[in-house]
This record gives C-alpha cells, sequence and structure tokens, in this order.
C-alpha cells in the first residue's frame, strides 16, 4: 500500500516497527498447511495459469495423486512499489522529494511487468495495490494498471493525487478497480503544506469526482500522526467525496526492504504509547460517524501490540500478502530484512508460514485479522485430505479463528458498498471497450513535467 499517508502508516507503527528476530522467527521457509503434502509446479497447458497443487510425498504407487490445495481457494495480495520517486516532500517519509534517501530514480519495467503477472497469478494475487514513491510519476502507469486488470486482478492505486486529473480517466479506462488518496489533516491547509503540494486539494476533488463518475470507488488512506484530529475528520471525508478510510500506523524505524515509507526523526510519528492508545479510542469513535476500513478487531490487535500483549492473529505476510518492488523483487513484506528472491523464482519460493507478530503493519494485519478463519478453514481441510483428523481439529479451533470470523461477517456490508460501485465501473468500462490501446499510449508519457 507507497505513500506514507499512502502508505507511510501503511507501514508499521513507531515502536510498532520493532521487531525481534525471535518473533520473526528468522527467514525460515515451510510448506503450506499440511505437513504430509508439498507443492508441485504444475499449470494448465493451455491457459499457463497457476495450479498450486499438493501431492503426497509418500505416493509409492508412482500415481500422480495431485489435488488443488484448499490454500489455493484464497486469494493473495501484493502491494507493488512502481518507483521510488516522489513529487511530494512528507515529512514522515523516506520518499519525499527533498531526503535524499531513495537514491538514483527507479522505475519498475513495464514489460519485465507484464511477464512477471502469471507468476503472481499462479501465487493466487488476486489483489494488486500499485504505489511508490508516488506511482503517478512512473512513465507506463496505465500501462502497468492495464496489464494488472487485464490479468483478472483487481488493480488499485495510493496515490497523493497530484497528477489525478490527467490520469484518472485513462486509469478508469485501464481497469482501475479502486483508488486510493492520502490525507494527512482534517485541516487541508494542514495536508498541503505536510505534502509540500501547494494547491493539492483541488486535484484530490477532481480525481475523485472523476473516480466516483466512472463507478470507482474512492478510500482515503490516513497515518496515524499527529496531524490527525480525529473529531474533524469525518466531515472532512465527507466534503471530499471518500467512500471510506483506512487507518495506517506510524513508523520511524528504516523497513528491511527497499521500502522507505518511514520517518526517521519525524515528530509527526513520534508517538507515545499512551498517544497511540489514544488515536486508536478516536478510530473506534470515528467508526460511528463515517466508513472505517480498519475493524474493531484489527485495532484490538494493534492496542494489544502497543501494550506489548500477545497477537491473536499471525500474520500472513509471505502467504497471502507480498511486496513486490521497482527491480521485480518478491518480498515476504516491506519490514522484511531479506527478499525471497526475483518474482521470476516465485513458482519456487515456499510459502512462509512461520509466525510473525513482529511489527503492525496496517495493509498486512488488517488482512491478516479478515482472513485468518479462511486460512484456518482451508488448512483443516487439507489436513482432513491429508487424513489427519487431529490436525484438522487443531486448525479449527485455532486462536482468533471466531474473532476473525466475525470481523469478515461485519465487514461484509464495506465490501459489498465497494462492490457494488466496481460491478458499476465495470459496466462503464465495457461502453469505452475501443479506447484501451490509445490509453496505453497515453500512459507512456512521463507526468513528471506537470
Ligand atoms: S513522500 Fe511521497 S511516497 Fe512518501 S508519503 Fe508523501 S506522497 Fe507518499
Ligand atoms: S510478516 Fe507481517 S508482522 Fe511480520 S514483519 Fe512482516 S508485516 Fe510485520
Amino acid at each position: 500500500m507507497t505513500d506514507q499517508g499512502c502508505r507511510a502508516g501503511a507501514r508499521c507503527s513507531s515502536g510498532l516497527g520493532a521487531y525481534s528476530d525471535r518473533s520473526r522467527g528468522g527467514n525460515t521457509r515451510t510448506n503450506t498447511g499440511a505437513s504430509t503434502w508439498h507443492p508441485v509446479g504444475l499449470s494448465c497447458p493451455v491457459t499457463q495459469e497457476g495450479s498450486s497443487l499438493l501431492q503426497r510425498p509418500d505416493d509409492s504407487c508412482g500415481r500422480n495423486q495431485s489435488v488443488r490445495s484448499p490454500g489455493s481457494w484464497l486469494p493473495a495480495v501484493c502491494d507493488a512499489s512502481v518507483t521510488n520517486v516522489c513529487n511530494a516532500a512528507c515529512d514522515f517519509c523516506g520518499f519525499a522529494r527533498d531526503k535524499g534517501l531513495a537514491g538514483p530514480k527507479r522505475y519498475m519495467d513495464a514489460e519485465d511487468f507484464a511477464r512477471a503477472i502469471p507468476f503472481l497469478r499462479r501465487r493466487h494475487v488476486r489483489y494488486m495495490t500499485l504505489q511508490g514513491g508516488e506511482p503517478l510519476v512512473h512513465p507506463g502507469i496505465v500501462r502497468l494498471v492495464a496489464e494488472v486488470a487485464g490479468a483478472g486482478m483487481q488493480a488499485a492505486i495510493i496515490t497523493n493525487g497530484w497528477f489525478l486529473p490527467r490520469y484518472i480517466e485513462p486509469l478508469a479506462a485501464a481497469g482501475l478497480g479502486r483508488l486510493v488518496i492520502s490525507i494527512d489533516s482534517a485541516n487541508l491547509g494542514t495536508h498541503e503544506y505536510n505534502r509540500g503540494l501547494d494547491g493539492l486539494t483541488s486535484r484530490i476533488k477532481q480525481g475523485i469526482r472523476g473516480a466516483q463518475a466512472r463507478g470507482i470507488p474512492v478510500t482515503a488512506s490516513v497515518t496515524v500522526s499527529r496531524l490527525v484530529r480525529y473529531e474533524d475528520l469525518a466531515k472532512t471525508l465527507w466534503h471530499l467525496g471518500f467512500d471510506g478510510v483506512e487507518f495506517s500506523y506510524p513508523r520511524q524505524e528504516a523497513l528491511g526492504s527497499t521500502s522507505l515509507v518511514y520517518g526517521e526523526g519525524s515528530h509527526l510519528v513520534d508517538l507515545t504509547r499512551d498517544e497511540l492508545l489514544e488515536a486508536l479510542e478516536a478510530i473506534r469513535r470515528l467508526k460511528k460517524q463515517f466508513p472505517v476500513f480498519n475493524s474493531m478487531a484489527s485495532l484490538a490487535e494493534v492496542g494489544r501490540f502497543v501494550r506489548g500483549e500477545p497477537q491473536h492473529v499471525p500474520c500472513v505476510g509471505g502467504y497471502k500478502y507480498f511486496y513486490l518492488d521497482w527491480n521485480l523483487d518478491i518480498w515476504r513484506c516491506e519490514a522484511w530484512p531479506e527478499k525471497l528472491g526475483s518474482v521470476f523464482d516465485l513458482d519456487n519460493i515456499s510459502d512462509q508460514r512461520d509466525p510473525c507478530n513482529a511489527c503492525m503493519m496496517g495493509c498486512y494485519r488488517n488482512a491478516s485479522m479478515l482472513m485468518h478463519s479462511g486460512i484456518s478453514a482451508t488448512d483443516a481441510l487439507a489436513a482432513v485430505i491429508g487424513g489427519d483428523v487431529t490436525a484438522a481439529v487443531a486448525a479449527l479451533f485455532r486462536r482468533g479463528v471466531a474473532m476473525s470470523l466475525w470481523t469478515l461477517i461485519r465487514e461484509a456490508p464495506h465490501i459489498r458498498r465497494l462492490t457494488a460501485r466496481r460491478t458499476k465501473s465495470r459496466g462503464l468500462k465495457a461502453a469505452a471497450a475501443d479506447e484501451p490501446r490509445a490509453i496505453m499510449d497515453e500512459g507512456q508519457r512521463p507526468a513528471e513535467a506537470d
């Protein structure tokens, strides 16, 4: 999910981000679900589409006993940083244009990205968020979105909004499924000041109007920081026209990966334990006034993390959530200090199932709470298929399963509302079916000149 607001916080939290080697459990690669099964890299010879299959290693009769892994029924998510360049100057982010941390400019190669998509699909990635830096400075951003959407994945973008007036129409026609815009404060003057972008608000408004006219849901991404006045936020977000908001948690410590969404030395995210707990309480209250996509259960998990208490749900990073950078390297998550490898090796990289609760990166941990019950159910099914009823029962009665299931039920109205908008979006796109070629050509123009 980049952009500190874009995802700044989407990243871990100050103190929230610190993780221990013990809790991380090393970068061991473990197998999925039932331990007596192992994946074999088969794919459909016609579509080259993924079939993550499991095969009994002890199948001595020589017949192929492969079946589709129950774990493959659950979709995975990938956040892809398409560039390390940003046009903004956010105080709490290492990608900021004036900090000099990003080094030489990097842009993900569009041809390579297109070649990588089948590998991600075979790993069941069905939701892809393009982020940065600022993704709309990538000269081929429209093509990247078209590649994702064309592969049947939901394409989302997280942006500071500056280039939306130019890009929202071609992005919509390319198949953009969700737009996420960072907002730092209920006071839009303060927001523009932190971003270092005068006049940003009117560009954001144009982008939101353009997206919604094309049936694309628009979410605000707000980093928990000293700039947020929670009691005034609903009014600002309603006024701008957002469909919902998702909060991410602040982080000061450098991440292990290539991502720079942390604010080392930034007073804005230097929050004390009590300030973080107060912020979580304020977000809970805000849920009564505005659609907040951080579930109550995930807010409670963050609270436990801040208080140093045990977590109820392990993170899905490396199993159902991945980070892809502009070098086409795939990572367990943005916090992880070691890449899994090239995305083109993904068929040979095992799922990372060793439990990790080392940080509170909002995007990963919100997804973890939603997916935990489904993962437990598919693990149980894999155990039943493997003949291990005890393991199946244990999977179903894991800690946090009931909480995760209840979260899914409670969040269903939000999900239905966003899906309804996307359905409308698909209808509108079908009406403009002959536009994509021109759009992809348009997408090759560098955006930085704006
Ligand atoms: S500096 Fe750029 S990438 Fe970082 S939070 Fe701001 S807009 Fe997003
Ligand atoms: S796997 Fe999840 S909890 Fe662990 S460091 Fe990565 S994002 Fe944080």
